[in-house]
């Protein structure tokens, strides 16, 4: 019987490095004989894509209604018959997820009460929980250089003030729920290098080197 793959999920704020290192996990993995599907939050679904929208200012809707959006977009991820995660990890596919649930609690935190958010996204916590997080740690300030060096176009999220609070949110939410052994926060304020032995010495621990 094929085992079940296991879920593995990449916070941080923007910038903190992310899709840098889902990369490198993805190439590592493989190299290592694993089946690995990466995926992205929000989906390149239609929900997924109505949010994008909204983040770019082209519609404008309450903060509740969008974090509600980002729960259905979550969901529809887990479930749809296309490529839904479940669907993927029963499989005995390993899936590697840029953000889930955690970035809910942080940036909608920032609007209400990140228990409220965690309460809106109990469903998706129920259905599938990640066996690994890896959160990538930077600074705000450290972030703004590297997404100014990126030169990309500034979502309304991507400012200052406000990857401080998403920072804080996500340390927060790190402390106070799903307390567990599945979260690792790394300091990635380093080179990507650097960054990368950690990654790498963590899906030792949690994938290569045993069942989690
Ligand atoms: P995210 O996906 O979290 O927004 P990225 O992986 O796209 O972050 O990285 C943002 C930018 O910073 C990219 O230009 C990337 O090359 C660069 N970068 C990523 N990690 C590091 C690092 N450890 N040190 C310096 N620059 C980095
Ligand atoms: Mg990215």
């Amino acid at each position: 019987m094929t085992s079940r793959g296991k879920f593995i999920v990449f916070e941080g704020i923007d910038g903190s490095g992310k899709s840098t290192q889902l990369e490198f996990a993805q190439q590592y993995l493989r190299n290592h004989g694993l089946e690995v599907y990466t995926t992205t939050e929000p989906t390149a679904r239609p929900i997924g894509t109505l949010i994008r929208g909204i983040l770019k200012e082209e519609l404008k809707v309450s903060e509740e209604t969008l974090a509600a959006l980002f729960v259905a977009d979550r969901l529809d991820h887990i479930q749809n018959d296309d490529d839904g995660l479940l669907s993927m990890l029963d499989k005995g596919i390993t899936v590697i997820s840029d953000r889930y649930y955690w970035s809910s609690y942080a940036y909608h935190g920032l609007h209400m009460p990140i228990e409220r958010v965690v309460k809106m996204n109990d469903i998706c916590h129920q259905l599938l929980a990640p066996d690994l997080t890896i959160y990538l740690d930077v600074t705000a300030k450290h972030s703004m250089q590297r997404i100014t060096a990126r030169n990309e176009q500034q979502e309304k999220f991507e400012k200052l003030e406000l990857l401080q609070g998403i920072r804080q949110n996500y340390l927060l939410s790190f402390q106070h729920h799903h307390q567990d052994l599945t979260t690792e926060i790394i300091d990635a304020a380093v080179s990507i290098e650097t960054c990368t032995v950690a990654v790498q010495s963590i899906l030792d621990r949690h994938v290569i080197n045993q069942n989690i």
